[in-house]
């Protein structure tokens, strides 16, 4: 295997919490309503992700971990009117260069057709195949990780201990799961059951889950749109429940979790009269936007947008923010 092929992987993939973020949105793009998440050893002995989404079919189990395979686009025109998350088909075929992947799947089609050996495995290590098999489970996918970055001593010796990289992955999934309340997730860390959600639907109910807490007063719903350009909604988390940090402060554009400095200080900045300097607000946001005007194409590693209209769309996320808190002082 090329050595810089090994490094452009390390590159995708950051650390343990990488992976899971990659395995999550694929399980979430599958149509998954209930979601399991397995770690061991911080991540790098072990991931695992479980869904009951449509499934891979057996013929294309080898195909989805070469590079730019991806079913979510097909033609060129597609790009621009991606619905989806990830589109460069990369994720699954850079974890594959630099750890041992299994991936196991059934069809709900297979599933149909009543045949009880449907699901199928394969095992990669190195991004070469070396055992496959069938077996009996449920319609989904369930993707295994294990030995990350073994062969890539950089990446390894980079690494924090397992608790560091357990608090990363708790820290995604809490989001994903207040992000997606009509999912269950489920996130053990070396056998112990770190979260869990019903999969009600209701973000309140997620957050209560998620954050030990009932936060039915604490919250103002947020809606909003232009009917053209941008589309909010979520909750908004009022000032007793303020954090030192952000790691409360979710923000999914296009149903993908990102990380945007222009739109986290927008947001803040409608927190601005409420909170104290240094204080970040607990806030759930969606933000979506016609794709042509969104691009996530930047790195993708970073979680970073740039939206097209953005100038605008933070001035309006700082005025409704305010708007919503001043109607519902707590
Ligand atoms: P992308 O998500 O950008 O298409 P990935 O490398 O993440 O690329 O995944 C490659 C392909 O593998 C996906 O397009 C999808 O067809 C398939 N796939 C991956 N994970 C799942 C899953 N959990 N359920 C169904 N299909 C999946
Ligand atoms: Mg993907």
């Amino acid at each position: 295997l090329e050595v810089a092929e090994r490094i452009a992987a390390g590159e995708v993939i950051e650390r343990p919490a990488s992976v899971v973020k990659e395995l999550l949105e694929n399980a979430l793009d599958a149509g998954a309503h209930e979601l399991r998440i397995e770690i061991r050893g911080g991540g790098l002995r072990m991931i695992r992700v479980t869904d009951d989404g449509y499934g891979i079919p057996e013929h294309e189990l080898e195909a989805v971990c070469q590079r730019h395979t991806t079913s979510k686009i097909r033609t060129f025109e597609d790009l621009s009117a991606l619905h989806t998350f990830g589109f460069r088909g990369e994720a699954l075929a850079s974890i594959a260069t630099i750890a041992e992947i299994t991936i196991l799947s059934r069809t709900v089609e297979a599933e149909q057709q009543d045949d009880e050996q449907a699901a199928f495995w394969i095992t990669l290590r190195g991004n070469e195949m070396i055992q496959r098999g069938r077996r009996a489970r449920l319609h989904g996918t369930t993707i295994t990780v294990r030995d990350l970055f073994y062969n890539v001593p950089a990446r390894l010796s980079f690494m924090r201990g397992a608790r560091t990289e357990n608090s990363h992955i708790l820290q995604l999934v809490r989001k994903y799961a207040a992000g997606y309340p009509a999912t269950r997730f489920t996130l053990i860390l070396d056998e112990h059951l770190a979260l869990q959600t019903s999969g009600s639907g209701s973000v309140v109910e997620a957050l209560t889950e998620l954050y030990h807490l009932s936060l039915k007063e604490l919250l103002s719903p947020i809606e909003l749109s232009d009917g053209a350009h941008y589309r909010l909604y979520g909750y908004l988390g009022n000032r007793i429940l303020a954090q030192h940090n952000r790691q409360y402060l979710t923000l999914f554009v296009n149903g993908r979790l990102v990380n945007s400095r222009g739109l986290q200080e927008a947001l803040e900045q409608g927190y601005r009269s409420l909170l104290p300097k240094g204080k970040h607000p607990l806030l759930v946001l969606h933000i979506e936007v016609p794709p042509p005007e969104l691009d996530a194409n930047i790195h993708p590693a970073k979680a970073e947008v740039q939206l097209v209209y953005e100038k605008e769309i933070t001035r309006v996320l700082t005025q409704a923010v305010q708007s919503v808190l001043e109607h519902n002082p707590v």
